[in-house]
């Protein structure tokens, strides 16, 4: 059984298609969530470094950031997280460059992620380096 994010969602959205045995571990999966009307707007999901390729990919949170400011609504909070194989939640915090991203365009304070039933911010201060940088 897929984990539900702990969040009063009105819409109906599907979960499944995020979530991929395979590659998991590596997937961040994000979504905007309307804070006021209670429903998801997107929702995508993303390797934060392709297992087959060198290149780095785009993170979930520039996907999220990308999305808010063409569609800006200050009812917008981004969530990430990550799955595990079992299907449960998994804290995401965010990296250096996503961080400095979120603070560039001020959405340092409506990135999320969630640790067990809580959210807690996915912005921390020392925000580790992703997998791609480390390797480069
Ligand atoms: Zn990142």
């Amino acid at each position: 059984m897929l984990e539900i994010p702990p969040l009063l969602i009105k819409n109906k959205v599907s979960f499944e298609k995020l979530h991929d045995i395979e590659s998991c571990n590596v997937s961040v999966i994000w979504i905007i969530y309307n804070k006021k009307k209670k429903v998801i707007v997107n929702q995508g999901r993303s390797r934060p470094c392709g297992v087959n390729h060198r290149k780095s990919s785009i993170h979930a949170e520039q996907k999220a950031i990308e999305y808010c400011r063409k569609n800006y609504s200050r009812n917008y909070e981004i969530y990430i997280w990550r799955y595990n194989k079992a299907g449960q939640i998994k804290r995401k915090y965010s990296c250096y460059a996503c961080t400095l991203l979120a603070q560039k365009y001020n959405f340092s304070n409506n990135i999320y992620t969630f640790y067990g039933s809580r959210r807690c911010s996915a912005i921390i201060n020392n925000p580790p380096l992703s997998l791609c940088y480390q390797m480069n």
